[in-house]
């Protein structure tokens, strides 16, 4: 049981989760965004322990060793994972939870917290994702071919969700997160 609410903004890359999240966060700062733990490289402008906590692969392995990781999965090839006490700490405190995360980590929230509330963010269009993730100019040719990849499973499985937003603006996609979160 939770006592708080947990949002689960999953989606496919690109598709403007991690934008919405940082508008909503702007607007809306009283909710706790959880900052996940991952393996990847800093992108350029990407901030230690705001964007994620950067981590090597043995330091993941022993977050996950010592159960620290609320879900946690691989992503494109990187290691990603939520870190399970602060989001406890949110619940226990009656904050809401957000978490951005993919699908494999919303669903083992779902297992693990039940009440959780998997919202997902979907593009107008197959070639607007693609021109989105094209446009981020932020992937060589292997990691365009594979997010897209795992853009099109994820697409597929967008019935798991409680929610559907299509992300046509990020406005509007605020707006409708706003409302349906009660912020
Ligand atoms: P990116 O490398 O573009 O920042 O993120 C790649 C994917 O990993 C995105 O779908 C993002 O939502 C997901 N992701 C980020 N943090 C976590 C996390 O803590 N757990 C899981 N399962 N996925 C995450």
């Amino acid at each position: 049981m939770t006592s708080s609410p947990v949002w689960v903004i999953s989606g496919p890359s690109a598709v403007g989760k991690g934008t919405v999240c940082a508008r909503l966060r702007t607007l809306h700062p009283e909710p706790f965004y959880s900052v996940s733990m991952t393996t990847r490289r800093a992108r350029p402008g990407e901030v230690e322990g705001k964007s994620y906590h950067f981590v090597s692969i043995d330091e993941f392995r022993d977050l996950i060793a010592n159960g620290e990781l609320l879900e946690y999965a691989e992503v494109h090839g990187n290691y990603y994972g939520t870190p399970r006490r602060p989001v406890l700490a949110a619940v226990a405190e009656g904050r809401p939870v957000i978490l951005e995360i993919d699908l494999q980590g919303a669903r083992q929230v779902k297992k693990n917290l039940p009440e959780a509330r998997l919202v997902f963010l979907s593009p107008p269009s197959w070639d607007e994702l693609v021109s989105r993730l094209r446009g981020r100019g932020t992937e060589d040719d292997e990691s365009m071919a594979r997010r897209l990849a795992t853009a099109k499973v994820e697409l597929a499985q967008v019935g798991e969700a409680d929610h559907e937003i299509v992300n046509v603006s990020i406005d509007e996609t605020v707006d409708a997160l706003v409302s349906l979160m009660g912020l």
